[in-house]
């Protein structure tokens, strides 16, 4: 699995593409790398002006809750006093998503660029970029980039004589799908258990050691140079209302050519599909979990219909998540597939808080009984309350991305669990 080509015109994370070793400095300024920064910090550029771009760009967070960057950019005070933190979040847990490793790979410098402004526009001198533990090659790439990076004045004391500091560090997880909450993360990285904080206070209040702190995703970050060299709109008109841009979408499953593809905001599913190469083995598409595994299941007839933006998918019962799209053919069972998801979420749960402790388990139970062929009559009405049950009700989402999967399985696909029950057997019969 690896990426793929789409229409460099709109390509934004991928655009190196096309060069050799495009995770070279030399590479990275041959298409206009760091001439953002150098151009910000030169003509001393408002911040206010900055943030303003961002939120003009539709630019959404692209880790998975798609909360607005420049808003999120815009409460801290650049003004106010003491040590404030830029914070990229390359944990990239989600199940399916394979996206920021990539970037990493290829276009580490636009991860950078992207970082110091941040820090130039809320007023932060020092970041750190939160990589997962097995990403060692990403890590080295990224590493590499940084020395390149400060070796050129991009980073460090005075950055191109401008008086401006930012520096820079990396810091390696440690395989905890719970590291990529970003209040779970920001626990790791002070060197505490990886456990969410309760929010409000929110990181921009209450971050890293407690300093104000903008914590983004690496997709996220490595947008910001383009965007301001080519202005929010430009970036905004690339994809539709309320989507603002590209996005890389990880494609996985029963598809000819997985692979992470950057397209257009509101591209229709079907053209996505086209381009990973259609269903393997020419297999009727059954299902799609469009953002990750947290997001609902949609079903792959009504799929066909839909377009890849945050409010298509949201009208449909689901959601775009981290852009991770699973591709499941008929051969598959989907009891199998909620067992799955339910195991990980059962084993990932960091045990803080008695709904997501105990109710993961729970689900995890009930969804292995029906699957081992012990399933009983009252199980799915169980299901159903369980999840109900954590949703909404614990500190952080991974109890909501437990539960509801459970419960988009259940209302596209209940005839698959009752048959399991009724017959001890499974209606696809093959499994996955
Ligand atoms: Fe931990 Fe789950 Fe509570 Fe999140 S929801 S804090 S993972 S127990």
């Amino acid at each position: 699995m690896g990426w793929n080509k789409t229409d460099m015109a709109n390509e934004v994370c991928f655009r190196t593409l096309e060069l050799d070793r495009p995770w070279l400095l030399e590479q990275y300024r041959s298409r206009g790398g760091y001439e953002t920064l150098t151009r910000v910090l030169k003509e001393k550029v408002d911040p206010a002006e900055i943030v303003e771009e961002l939120k003009a760009s539709g630019l959404r967070g692209r880790g998975g809750a798609g909360f607005p960057t420049g808003l999120k950019w815009s409460f801290i005070s650049r003004n106010a006093p003491g040590q404030k933190y830029i914070v990229c979040n390359s944990d990239e847990g989600e199940p399916g998503t394979f996206k920021d490793r990539d970037i990493l790979r290829y276009n580490p410098h636009a991860v950078i660029e992207g970082m110091v402004i941040a820090g130039y526009a809320v007023g932060a001198t020092a970041g750190y970029n939160y990589i997962r533990g097995e990403f060692w090659e990403p890590y080295e790439r990224f590493e590499g980039a940084l020395k390149e990076a400060r070796e050129a004045g991009f980073l460090g004391k005075n950055i191109l004589g401008s008086g401006a500091d930012f520096e820079l560090h990396t810091h390696l997880g440690a395989g905890a799908y719970i590291c990529g909450e970003e209040t779970g993360l920001l626990e790791s990285l002070e060197g505490k258990k990886g456990q969410p904080r309760f929010k409000p206070p929110f990181p921009a209040h209450f971050g890293l050691y407690g300093r104000p702190t903008i914590i983004n995703n690496t997709e996220t970050l490595a947008s910001v140079p383009d965007i301001l060299r080519n202005g929010g709109a430009w970036f905004r008109d690339i994809g539709v209302e309320n989507s603002g841009g590209p996005k890389l979408f990880s494609v996985s499953g029963n598809v000819n050519k997985p692979g992470n593809y950057e397209i257009p905001m509101g591209t229709p599913f079907a053209k996505l599909l086209e381009m990973a190469g259609g269903m393997k083995d020419g297999r009727p598409l059954k299902a799609v979990i469009p953002g990750g595994s947290s997001a609902p299941v949609i079903p792959g007839d009504m799929m066909m219909d839909l377009t890849m933006d945050y409010d298509c998918i949201a009208r449909a019962g689901s959601m775009l998540g981290s852009g991770a799209v699973i591709l499941i053919d008929d051969r598959h069972c989907m009891v199998r597939v909620l067992e799955r998801m339910a195991y990980f979420y059962y084993e990932e749960s960091c045990g803080q808080c008695t709904p997501c402790r105990e109710g993961t388990g729970w689900m995890y139970r009930v969804i292995h009984r029906i699957e081992t062929g012990e399933g009983r009559q009252e199980d799915l009405d169980l299901l159903d309350d369980v999840a109900a049950r954590i949703q909404g009700r614990t500190i952080c989402a991974l109890g909501d991305a437990a539960a509801m999967p459970v419960a988009g399985m259940l209302k596209h696909y209940r005839d698959e669990f009752q048959y399991h029950i009724d017959h001890r057997k499974c209606l696809v019969g093959s499994g996955s």
